[in-house]
């Protein structure tokens, strides 16, 4: 049960010496029991205190981490049910599943595939994070040669799913590379876990349902604490409800058997099926999602979807404000003006190159907010825009006066003409209008 801010001023030095950015120990008490200041703060807890709450000032979701180096994959620490509450700060890793039976040149080919899944969106780099080796041989020798050969080529970090036989021979040949192991069963667990402390390796603790699971992670977890959850479903819609409750029980309970990553697999055969699957488990509550679609056309939809679930709401994603080159310009070229709203301006951006009409492109600092967003919230009018052109000095680089504005925002057009002086020429409203819009206009400037 979570503790009360009067329970932990209990264990405080009640000295009231500010130290830690409260005025008095008590309000830090009730800081704490709030989940907004943590116990590290006060330089002076004793180290009985420490023990004493450890468990209320530990986030309801541990913190795992799989891989090392680049490769290092960061699971937990999540503190939210939903992301307009705050954040979530850990993005679900794509583990993709590599079986121990494909042949060496089939291996060196799909580790070659996989490691090809990186794609760009909205200038954000976004990729799959792990490789899952499955030991379908069934033969402890072939599934180490298998792990070596994905340790040794493989930019992502491991995650090797075999039975006790499987994981003892692969497991200590690429320690170093802290990869996850899967699974520390009921029948299994003290070997598995065993390995698993021995190698300083996380390990997926994989029950049967809500009840099962959570004995066994209790288990585990007085043993060792490095620990990924699979509750070792195959109906999707169980999957989603165990893991909704887990997390409910995790935030809202404290309750610490369930306080731990969790990792589900998508099973459907058809990989359209199990990209849906995937994304159901991504937004709620997996850590981990493995599955065994390799395509980019299948894996895209599920990194964006990805990518929009981890972004943070309250900072819309943005890109620097300032004049942007597109194309083999030259002072003829048209000089379009949008905000720094990392969607409207990739938006923008990719139908300027679709136009074949090279253009700058200003992108105004509207912290981040659309089009009309921005209008509305008076960061994208007549004013910040004339100041943007003049400071960016974007006229000094075309030998002709005009700028093209958005046409939802039509209206500040004699506005922006009357303090800046420039012919203000109204675009179209969607950026999906400007090869068209460009062509008729500037027709000598097509490559
Ligand atoms: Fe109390 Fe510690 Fe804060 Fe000092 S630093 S006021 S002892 S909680």
């Amino acid at each position: 049960m979570a503790l009360t801010g009067l329970d932990i001023f209990k264990q405080l030095p009640k000295t009231n010496c500010k130290d830690c950015g409260s005025p008095t120990c008590l309000a830090f008490a009730m800081a704490m029991a709030n989940g907004k200041a943590s116990l590290d703060m006060c330089p002076h807890a004793t180290e009985a205190a420490k023990e004493t709450l450890g468990a209320a000032t530990a986030p309801p979701v541990k913190t795992v981490k799989v891989g090392v180096g680049e490769q290092e994959v960061v699971l937990g620490d999540e503190t939210v049910l939903f992301r307009h509450d705050k954040t979530f700060y850990h993005p679900t890793a794509l583990a993709i599943q590599i079986s121990d039976k494909l042949s060496g040149a089939e291996l060196d080919a799909k580790i070659a595939k996989v490691n090809d899944l990186v794609m760009d969106r909205v200038g954000q780099r976004i990729a799959i994070d792990m490789i899952a080796i499955t030991n379908c041989s069934g033969d402890a020798a072939t599934f180490k040669a298998a792990v070596e050969a994905v340790a040794a080529k493989a930019n992502f970090a491991l995650l090797l799913v075999a039975d006790v036989a499987g994981l003892e021979a692969a497991v200590p040949a690429v320690a170093a590379k802290k990869p996850l192991i899967h699974a520390a069963t009921a029948e299994n667990w003290e070997k598995v876990v065993a390995l698993a402390k021995a190698n300083n390796c996380p390990v997926v603790v994989k029950g049967n349902g809500l009840d099962d699971t959570a004995a066994l992670v209790e288990k585990v977890a007085k043993e060792y604490k490095e620990i990924v959850i699979d509750f070792g479903n195959t109906a999707p819609a169980k999957t989603l409800g165990d893991m909704v409750n887990a997390r409910r029980l995790a935030i809202k309970k404290k309750f610490r058997p369930f306080g731990y990553p969790m990792l589900a697999c998508a099973l459907a055969a058809d990989p359209k099926e199990e990209v849906v699957e995937a994304v159901t488990y991504v937004a709620k509550y997996a850590s981990i999602v493995c599955l065994k679609a390799d395509e980019k056309q299948h894996l895209l939809p599920l990194m964006a979807w990805r990518m929009n679930i981890y972004t943070d709401p309250q900072k819309p994603m943005a890109v620097e404000a300032k004049v942007y080159e597109i194309g083999d310009v030259g002072p003829d070229c048209p000089v379009y003006v949008c905000t720094n709203f990392a969607l409207t301006y990739f938006a923008v951006e990719g139908e300027v190159v679709g136009s074949k009409i090279p253009g700058y492109i200003v992108a105004v600092d509207t912290d981040g907010a659309s089009v009309l967003t921005a209008w509305a919230a008076g960061k994208f009018v007549a004013e910040p825009i004339h100041e943007t052109i003049k400071a960016c000095g974007i006229m000094d680089k075309v030998n002709h006066n005009n700028i093209v504005i958005p046409g939802y925002v039509a209206i500040i057009t004699g506005k922006l003409k009357e303090i800046s002086g420039l012919d203000v020429i109204v675009g179209p409203q969607e950026a999906v209008g400007i090869p068209a819009f460009a062509k008729a206009r500037y027709p000598q400037l097509m490559k």
